[in-house]
């Protein structure tokens, strides 16, 4: 097997990568034990690494080390915090060819894609370096002479964080940078199907001079992980990215030993589109945003309502755009949209898929999954979907368009809110009157209109009913991390 790893990553000719390893108190390691879980490449279902499997003993010295490295950093000055996080910014971007590439080895997407999630990390390490320095308390006028009542915002503690593999670096780039730069250590548990990058960012970290102990990592069987790890007195906090059902899950454990959580969780974004726009331009804008890392992001543009008078022309030029999308392994320039990113969601997707279309839904185009080797499925597009569809009601996270169509305004607000999630939500009008409506009513903690853009480290991110609670970015990135002490301070 082709072996030419390099420190930091790996060329272009490299089939296997180097052993995606645990880091416990600055030592990066296999497991105790020594066991390991295969990493596949999505486009070819082919092995091309491991990663370390953590036991019960790895995870009893990453709280050890966690505990021991909270102490160290709390105490570090936020301008040296900040420093930390903003040299390792400037190693991200110098190793983000490296890292893109076993980015899309590991998890499909298309190169570009991979580069621009690896930079963003770099944005987001700057952002939290920014934040850092403005942690602000606040005096309160005391009702006596002579005493001072003020307001501190301490680092709350050891962190266990959890993240998915869809971005699998930028989500726990978020976590861990608005950690750090408030004061806390972490364990953090990225996807065990796809580790290396976010290996690759944390490293980055530690070649910054990131004292041993306040950022660790391990993988293995994430139920194990989580429920060891919440129910320990170490941790103070706990933050994870994934799926509803798993979010309410990990809440409840941390409900038990009353710990504050961040629950960024999944969505079921509508998307209405009036008949004030240009139709074809608002499609093609929305192609492009669906069939992004093959749909699988939590904001993907899912649920599209289409006003009577723009239904057929927006549908036709949707549809083409779809069926132009180039479909193969993310490591080939000419790839717009790569595989799914693992054998689970192959199955989810084609079931959810074939559970609407055997209700009746009617397939416009896609419906397929494309060859018989890598986890491709076809960019697809649903209409007439009958109510009682999973699809409408499940999170298809692929790259699949459920397309509907109204008349009336308040009745398409009302149906866009007319499920348990509320992420994101997406609208396409120039009336005015209309925007303020949609602004005001949309159930989303994030909305977009007649713009693709959302989630910028410096806005703030997050969700609505079950989409779950806590913000990520913006100013309010810092919050989740931080506890507010009140001192009273009677000079005698
Ligand atoms: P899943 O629900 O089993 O897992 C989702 C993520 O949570 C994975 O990264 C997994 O490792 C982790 N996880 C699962 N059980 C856990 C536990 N007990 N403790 C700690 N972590 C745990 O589903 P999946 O097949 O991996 O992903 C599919 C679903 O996940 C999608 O339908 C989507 O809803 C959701 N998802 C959401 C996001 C997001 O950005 N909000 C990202 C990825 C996946």
């Amino acid at each position: 097997m082709d072996q030419t790893s390099q420190q930091n990553g790996v060329s272009r000719s490299v089939q296997r990568l180097a052993d995606a390893l645990l880091l416990i108190d600055g030592e990066w390691r296999a497991s105790a034990r020594e066991e390991w879980l295969d990493i596949l490449n999505p486009a070819t279902e082919q092995t091309i690494g491991r990663v370390a499997k953590a036991g019960i003993e790895d995870l009893d010295a990453a709280l050890k080390a966690a505990q021991y490295g909270f102490l160290t950093w709390r105490d570090v000055p936020a301008r040296e915090r900040a420093h930390i996080l903003r040299n390792a910014a400037g190693l991200i971007r110098q190793r983000v060819e490296d890292l893109a590439l076993v980015l899309t080895l590991e998890q499909g997407k298309p190169l570009a894609q991979a580069k621009a999630e690896i930079l963003s990390c770099a944005d987001i390490y700057e952002w939290s370096a920014e934040e850092a320095t403005r942690a602000y308390g606040r005096l309160i006028p005391a009702r006596q002479t002579g005493v001072v009542n003020m307001v501190v915002l301490e680092p709350v503690g050891p962190v266990a964080a959890f993240t998915p593999w869809n971005f699998p670096a930028s989500q726990a780039a978020r976590k861990i940078a608005s950690a750090l730069a408030a004061g806390c250590s972490m364990i953090l548990k990225p996807p065990e199907d796809a580790p290396s990058a976010a290996i690759g960012i944390v490293k980055a970290l530690t070649d910054a001079g990131l004292p041993s102990g306040v950022m660790n990592v391990v993988f293995g069987v994430p139920a194990e992980i989580s429920s060891h790890l919440i129910a320990s007195p170490v941790i103070r906090k706990v933050s994870f990215t994934g799926s509803v059902p798993v979010g309410k899950h990990l809440a409840g454990l941390a409900a038990e030993v009353m710990k504050p959580t961040t629950m960024e969780l999944g969505g079921h974004s509508p998307v209405l589109v009036f008949d004030d726009v240009d139709p074809a331009a608002s499609a093609k804008a929305l192609a492009a945003n669906k069939f992004r890392n093959a749909g699988q992001i939590c904001i993907s543009p899912t649920r599209f309502m289409l006003q009577d008078d723009i239904y057929e022309p927006f549908l036709d030029t949707f549809v083409d755009a779809a069926r132009a999308v180039r479909l193969g392994d993310g490591n080939a320039e000419t790839t717009d949209m790569g595989p799914l990113a693992n054998a689970r969601r192959l199955e989810a997707v084609s079931a959810l898929i074939d559970d609407a279309v055997g209700r009746g839904a009617k397939v416009a185009t896609g419906g397929r999954r494309h060859g018989n080797v890598g986890y491709f499925y076809e960019p697809t597009v649903l209409t007439d979907i009958p109510p009682e569809a999973r699809i409408l009601h499940e999170e298809p996270f692929g790259p699949v368009v459920l397309v509907s169509r109204f008349s009336d305004t308040d009745a398409a607000i009302e149906a866009a809110n007319a499920t348990p999630y509320g992420l994101a939500a997406y609208a396409y009008t120039r009336n005015a009157a209309t925007v303020e409506k949609l602004t005001r009513r949309l159930e989303a903690g994030v909305v977009s209109i007649n713009s693709g853009t959302l989630g910028l480290i410096e806005t703030p991110f997050g969700g609505m009913k079950e989409s779950g609670y806590g913000r990520e970015g913006g100013s309010e990135t810092l919050a989740p991390y931080l506890v507010t002490k009140f001192v009273a301070h009677a000079t005698v």
